[in-house]
């Protein structure tokens, strides 16, 4: 495994649509080993393929139960409401408030390229929405209630 470069909010990368994934191919398992590094190393509970530069859609969340990796992720259900600060890798320091539904159940592939489904609720709802906008190239400050603000330190 090897830790990537996040891409940081301004590259342009980070607005192109990603392509779905046709073949999980070494190149797609070791991008996903990488970015799970990545994700780790940054300390963040979600990471998308293009914040390290690739046009693949593709994420890994970990909100301390465990890595999920979700390869070609469709969000099909959607519940309720929730608004919290969020954060993103891609605009380290910042953070705003967004609303997201406060259930989801997303529809992906996992490694072995078998279909599964992941349901969320909380955090691990608002990590869903916020990692799958990042394949259509919508970061969470599109979609912030408030102007974006430097993280207190010490958090
Ligand atoms: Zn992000």
């Amino acid at each position: 495994m090897a830790k990537r470069n996040i891409r940081l909010n301004g590259d342009e990368i980070l607005r192109k649509v990603c392509k779905p994934v046709k073949n999980i191919t070494h190149s797609v398992i070791t991008l996903i080993d990488d970015m799970a590094e990545t994700m780790y190393d940054a300390n963040g509970v979600g990471l998308a393929a293009p914040q390290v530069g690739i046009l693949k859609r593709i994420v890994v969340i970990d909100i301390g139960e465990g890595l999920v990796e979700l390869i070609n992720p469709e969000v099909i259900e959607k519940k309720g409401s929730q608004t919290n600060d969020e954060g993103c890798l891609s605009l380290p320091g910042y953070v705003a408030p967004v609303e997201r539904p406060e259930y989801v159940k997303v529809k992906a592939l996992n490694r072995k390229g078998e279909e599964i489904i992941v349901e969320g609720e909380g955090l691990m709802a608002v990590a869903l929405c916020h990692e799958t906008d990042h394949l259509d190239g919508v970061l969470y400050i599109d979609k912030a209630l408030d102007e974006i603000a430097p993280v207190e330190k010490g958090i």
